[in-house]
C-alpha cells in the first residue's frame, strides 16, 4: 500500500488507538436535545472536555511519546520530552510523559502567570522560565534539542500527533455510523487532519467541515495562497486555534487539504453567543475554541435540517474572567 506525503492512514490512526488506549478517556459523544430541537436536526456532542487535561490534545501527545519509546526504547528517551506551550499541549505533554513515565521539560516565558507554571508543574513536567515571550520559549526548546539530547513533541505538525488526534474519529463513527456532518474547530490541522483522516477513509460522503478564526487564522490564509504563510497573531476568546501552521509545515497542511470539505470562519461575537448558549443548554463551561462549530452553525445559517450533526467540544481550558468577557460581548 502507498504512503500518502503527510505520513497519516487509517491504518496509523488504529496503532494509535492500540497505543493510548488505557491512557486516554474515550470520550462520550451525547446528543443535545435543547439543540437538535432548536435546529431540528440531531446534533451530538463529542466531549474532548473529559479528558484528565481538559482537552483532546492528550490523544496525539500520548500516542507520539507511546510511538517513540516502542520505536527507539526508553533509553533513547531517556533525556526526556519537550515543548513550549501554556495551553492544552503543554499540560498535555507533560501528563502524559509522567504516564508513561518519560521526564518532560516544558519552557515557557517568564511573563506567564504563576497559576498556569503551578499546573504544569502539578502534572509532572519540568517548568523551564527563558526570556519574555513565546518566542524565546521556543528558542530553549530548540537548544534543548540540539544540545542537551531531548525530543521534541509539536502541537500539530506531526503524523503520529495527527493520528493520535484522529481516534476520536473512529469513535465518531462506532456511536453513530450515519453521521452526514463532522464539524470541527481547526488551527495547526492535527485536530481535523486526523479526524479527516479516520472518518473519510470510511465514509467518503461525510461532510467534514472545519471551522477557523476570522483574523490571524494561518491555516485559512495558507490554503488561499495555497502554501503555508504567515499571519500576525490577533487575540481571540478561541486563543487555542491562534498561532501559525510553521512555514515548514510537512504534515497537516496537506493533510487538511486533501481531507477538508468546507471552510468557515467565525466572528468574536458568534464565539461568545455559542460558549453562552453551550453554557446555557449543556451547563458546560467550554473554551472560545470548543464552541466554534455551534457558532459556524449560528452565524452562517448552515443548511442541516434533518440532519445528524457531530460537533467537537475540544476543550474547557477557560477561566472565569475570559468568560465573562464572552457574556459581555455576547450581551446576555
Ligand atoms: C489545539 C486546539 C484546537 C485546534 O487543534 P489543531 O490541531 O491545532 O487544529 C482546537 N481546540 C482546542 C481546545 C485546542 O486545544
Amino acid at each position: 500500500m502507498s504512503q500518502p506525503v503527510h505520513g497519516v492512514s487509517l491504518a496509523s490512526i488504529y496503532e494509535a488507538r492500540r497505543r493510548i488506549a488505557g491512557q486516554i478517556v474515550r470520550s462520550p459523544l451525547i446528543r443535545s436535545q435543547i439543540l437538535s430541537d432548536r435546529f431540528a436536526a440531531d446534533i451530538f456532542l463529542k466531549l474532548e472536555t473529559c479528558q484528565p487535561t481538559g482537552a483532546f490534545k492528550l490523544r496525539g501527545a500520548t500516542n507520539m511519546i507511546a510511538a517513540l519509546i516502542e520505536r527507539d526504547g526508553r533509553d533513547t528517551l531517556a533525556r526526556g520530552v519537550t515543548t513550549a506551550s501554556t495551553g492544552n499541549h503543554g499540560r498535555a505533554v507533560a501528563y502524559a510523559a509522567s504516564r508513561l513515565g518519560v521526564p518532560a521539560t516544558i519552557c515557557l516565558s517568564s511573563l506567564v502567570p504563576a497559576n498556569k507554571v503551578a499546573a504544569i508543574e502539578a502534572l509532572g513536567a519540568t517548568v523551564r522560565r527563558v526570556g519574555y515571550s513565546q518566542d524565546d520559549a521556543f528558542k530553549e526548546v530548540d537548544r534543548l534539542v540540539t544540545e542537551e539530547g531531548m525530543t521534541l513533541i509539536p502541537p500539530f505538525d506531526d503524523p503520529w500527533i495527527a493520528a493520535g488526534q484522529g481516534t476520536i474519529g473512529l469513535e465518531l463513527l462506532e456511536d453513530q455510523p450515519d453521521l452526514d456532518h463532522v464539524i470541527v474547530g481547526l488551527s495547526g490541522g492535527g485536530l481535523l487532519g486526523g479526524i479527516g483522516a479516520a472518518v473519510k477513509s470510511v465514509r467518503p460522503e461525510i461532510n467534514l467541515v472545519g471551522v477557523s478564526l476570522s483574523q490571524g487564522a494561518a491555516m485559512w490564509e495558507s490554503l488561499c495562497a495555497g502554501c503555508p504563510v504567515e499571519v500576525a497573531e490577533v487575540e481571540s476568546l478561541g486563543d487555542s486555534l491562534g498561532g501559525g501552521i510553521g512555514l515548514d509545515n510537512r504534515c497537516t497542511f496537506a493533510l487538511v487539504r486533501e481531507v477538508m470539505d468546507t471552510h468557515y470562519q467565525v466572528s468574536e461575537v458568534a464565539i461568545a453567543n455559542a460558549m453562552v448558549d453551550i453554557l446555557e443548554t449543556e451547563k458546560m463551561l467550554v473554551e472560545g475554541a470548543a464552541a466554534v462549530g455551534l457558532a459556524a452553525i449560528e452565524e452562517h445559517d448552515l443548511a442541516i435540517q434533518g440532519r445528524k450533526i457531530a460537533l467537537v467540544l475540544s476543550g474547557n481550558g477557560i477561566g472565569l474572567e475570559t468568560f465573562d468577557r464572552a457574556r459581555r460581548l455576547a450581551g446576555r
